[in-house]
């Protein structure tokens, strides 16, 4: 079910019209839907009910401390990239001790700021990586616990930008490479070896790629435990897909499913039925469509041979049709009964890549409000100051209620932190 859906020829966030929304806090915004999230989440708390599982959700897909404490509360962990999101897991009410840290370059300063809050395990990307966390740990008298990020060089067939599981990508250990990288980790007296993980990829709407990726992890855990290195987690990363057009992802319950099936098979076949934790970090598939950019028409410029709808909301605000050419739904807030015309949907931004979407059928006037659909995950968290524009102000509707979860920033934010020289 959707939560946003046209009522009385009027599109709205769960029952709250998008209008009534525009007029309370401008434009661009983005606006949340609570009960999407929270269904969203539930997808995989329900799957994984009764079973030794942890839902880490990856903050960078969406940020807010109003979406990580309400995420927080119905039992989520947290896939970190940076302390800084650890420090918003914090600052959000999140337990540090569900927390994951992924990323293939930890500072120091980092690790330690992680170790002082004692988070569950360290996703470790290299071997100068164990080294330096080795050090890290040692220096406070703790123990770091480690997981090495394997690549299981398996295709995800998503868009080159965010596939991460092949063999020449920056991410993870290689494959061929993991078992001497555990030995190595085994080795260091300040690392205990705790869990195994992937990530192959992102916007995946088969989950054939990750149950690969699961069955060479598996084979990886097996030829470890012959060695004496027992693994007590397996995390298999996130990556499923969202609609954004007409793409059929693989229900969330179905995919876990299968995979919880694969994994009760090999127990029961190899480990005597032993059950081993299991992990997920997925980011996308929780707030990419619980979200939207409310944006407002300024003018209307008939060519030729294009025509374009300039609109109050740029590739600052929603950098993924830019970076990635992604496709992103637009709808009428309150669509009008003439006839339609072919526009690009474009920002004010000196760059011809200021698109936000293209060649879209739209019966539209100046002052009009669109909706740029499926934002909600990698929307404002890769919102930038380019052309000093402040980033939009952020909103969670919970039925009839609007929450302003994050005021709009002013020009004079902007330079607070910027001096002249005498
Ligand atoms: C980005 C990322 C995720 C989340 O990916 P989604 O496609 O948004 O589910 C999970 N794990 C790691 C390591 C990531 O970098």
């Amino acid at each position: 079910m959707s939560h946003f859906s046209y009522r009385d020829g009027v599109l709205c966030a769960e029952s709250t019209p998008l209008n009534r929304i525009a007029e309370q806090f401008g434009s661009p915004t983005y606006v949340y839907s609570k009960a999407a999230l929270c269904q969203n989440f539930a997808a995989y708390a329900d799957a994984c009910r009764g079973r030794d599982a942890l839902v880490c959700y990856a903050v960078k897909a969406n940020s807010n401390l109003a979406i990580l404490n309400l995420l927080a509360r119905q039992g989520a962990g947290f896939d970190l990239v940076s302390g800084g999101e650890l420090q918003r897991v914090i600052a959000a009410g999140g337990d540090t001790g569900k927390c994951l840290f992924s990323g293939v370059g930890k500072t120091r300063d980092e690790m330690r700021l992680a170790l002082e809050h004692g988070i569950l395990c360290f996703n470790v990307e290299s071997i100068p990586e164990l080294h330096l966390l080795n050090e890290v740990a040692g220096d406070m008298g703790k123990i770091a616990p480690v997981s090495l990020r394997v690549n299981p060089n398996v295709d995800a067939n998503t868009h080159p930008y965010i596939s991460t599981g092949l063999k020449d990508n920056k991410f993870g250990v290689a494959f061929d490479d993991a078992l001497a990288t555990y030995r190595a980790a085994a080795a260091l007296p300040h690392l205990a070896v705790a869990g195994i993980d992937c990530h192959i990829g992102s916007q995946l709407l088969d989950d054939a790629p990750l149950l690969e990726a699961l069955d060479k992890v598996i084979e990886l855990i097996d030829a470890l435990a012959a060695e004496g290195i027992t693994i007590h987690h397996l995390d298999i990363g996130g990556g499923i897909g969202i609609t954004y057009d007409d793409e059929q992802p693989v229900p969330v319950g179905a995919y876990l499913a299968r995979l919880f099936a694969r994994i009760d098979g090999w127990r029961a076949a190899k480990h005597g039925g032993a059950p081993i934790k299991v992990l997920f970090e997925p980011g996308r598939s929780i707030v990419g469509n619980a979200g939207l950019l409310l944006t407002e028409t300024l003018y209307l410029k008939h060519g030729e041979s294009k025509n374009f709808a300039v609109v109050d909301a740029a590739m600052n605000d929603l950098m993924r049709p830019a970076m990635y050419e992604a496709w992103h739904r637009v709808q009428p807030v309150m669509p009008r009964r003439q006839p339609e015309k072919t526009y690009d949907v474009v920002g004010p931004i000196c760059e011809s890549g200021d698109w936000l979407a293209r060649s879209r059928a739209l019966a539209l006037e100046p002052g009009d409000l669109l909706a740029i659909m499926s934002a909600g995950a990698y929307g404002m968290t890769m919102a930038s100051n380019y052309n000093t524009r402040p980033r939009a102000a952020e909103v969670m509707v919970d039925g009839d209620r609007v929450h302003l979860i994050r005021q709009r920033e002013t020009v004079a934010d902007l330079f607070a932190l910027e001096t002249l020289i005498a």
